[in-house]
């Protein structure tokens, strides 16, 4: 799986991958309470959701379904 590959294409601000699609899951709870300052969030993937939420570094939880296993 290229996942992790494409995940850093998308967080280097090359856009989306071509032919590909991730779901949006929005930002984790902490990182919606925090102004917006894009370059202290970090996207994360779930697997469960099969999408990319936003949080600070160091979070782990899926804001969506709560996984922490990315
Ligand atoms: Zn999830």
């Amino acid at each position: 799986m290229a996942v992790e590959d494409d995940l850093a294409k998308l967080l280097r601000g090359d856009g989306p991958p071509s032919g590909r699609t991730f779901k949006d899951l929005g930002l984790s709870a902490l990182a919606k309470r925090l102004p917006r300052v894009p370059n202290t969030l970090y996207g994360k993937w779930c697997s469960r959701c099969r999408g990319i939420w936003f949080g600070l570094v160091g979070e782990c939880e899926c804001p969506k379904c709560g996984n922490r296993h990315g």
